[in-house]
């Protein structure tokens, strides 16, 4: 298959004060295929809506290239940028704060149309009616505004405002942490059949793994600024290899508990600080298997099994 998004030795780095950094994304490599899910999944601090956040670009990476269908997007001359700039879409986690609540959510929806001139007139309110029927909504809410909305319906009127101008990418960053459970299955299966339609593909990002577990073909998981263990999403979970998916899968609870027999790792505590990460393995401070190695060296990142790539020293072998 196509390679959509390569990401080459990324590396996101903010300064604070005068001497600290924080490494949010460091050193990090991966390709998106044409046509996949690729879930993206890490506690708070682990650099993955960063990731998400240069790839749409809200940020600038600090090394490293990001490269769109073969075109480096910090090289793009005017035309390309508002082409990708159409192409590359991205969903929130907060439909509520990502929807201005002045505007009708018919003009919401065709904020892009309008930037991009795509339609006018009732071509473009035909367009509106039509992509609120293909998330769910119905014609007469576009004159409506966000709050008389629910929490999902918030969040499919975001997902119709990027459809809008026909992405072929999709970043969505905890498109649904935010909802009720109850929902969530609801507007993973929308994302699922208008993948299918639109011949999308998306960088899923969440905080739980069983969040992208149905949804994904692939599964990355970070942790302080890097890549710790990537697969597909079905060995991911049958056989993980690095102890921190071991702690995030112990936190789920087993359907089944025949197919998936796993060790229990219970994490303790928060992540140390992204300003100042252990050094050798980063998640050394809150792993079981620590050895004297890994304080000293950073595990090499290594494809163990075929298509099954992790960095930890318990597999240097
Ligand atoms: Fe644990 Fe060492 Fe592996 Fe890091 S490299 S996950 S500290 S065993
Ligand atoms: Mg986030």
């Amino acid at each position: 298959t196509e390679t959509i998004i390569q990401i080459d030795q990324m590396k996101k780095y903010y300064p604070i004060g005068k001497e600290k950094t924080v490494k949010s994304v460091d050193d990090i490599s991966i390709e998106i295929k044409r046509g996949e899910t690729f879930g993206l999944v890490g506690e708070s601090g682990s650099g993955k809506s960063t990731l998400g956040k240069t790839i749409v670009g809200l940020e600038d990476p600090t090394s490293g290239k990001i490269v769109y269908n073969d075109l480096d997007l910090s090289q793009l001359n005017k035309k390309q940028k508002r082409q990708i700039n159409r192409e590359i879409q991205v969903i929130f986690q907060d439909p509520h704060a990502s929807l201005n609540p002045r505007m009708r959510v018919g003009d919401i929806i065709a904020e892009g149309i309008d930037a991009h001139k795509l339609a006018t007139g009732k071509n473009r309110q035909d367009r509106v009616y039509e992509l609120l029927e293909r998330v769910g909504l119905q014609p007469e809410h576009a004159k409506r505004y966000p709050h008389e909305f629910s929490g999902g319906q918030r969040q499919r009127i975001g997902i119709a405002r990027a459809l809008a101008v026909e992405p072929k990418f999709i970043v969505a960053d905890e498109p649904i942490s935010a909802l009720d459970v109850s929902i969530q299955a609801q507007v993973i299966n929308l994302l699922e059949d208008l993948k299918e339609q639109e011949d999308l593909t998306y960088l899923f990002i969440a905080h739980d793994l069983g969040m992208v577990k149905h949804i994904s073909d692939r599964i990355g998981v970070m942790y302080l600024g890097k890549m710790m263990e990537l697969s597909d999403s079905d060995e991911l979970f049958h056989d993980p290899l690095h102890p921190y998916t071991k702690a995030l899968l112990s936190a789920i609870p087993i359907a089944n508990p025949e197919a998936e027999r796993r060790e229990r790792i219970v994490l303790e505590g928060d992540p140390p600080s992204p300003v100042d990460p252990p050094s050798g393995c980063r998640f050394r401070t809150r792993c079981p298997f620590a050895m004297d190695v890994c304080a000293k060296e950073v595990p090499e990142w290594r494809e163990v099994k075929e298509r099954h790539w992790t960095a930890c020293h318990l597999y240097n072998n």
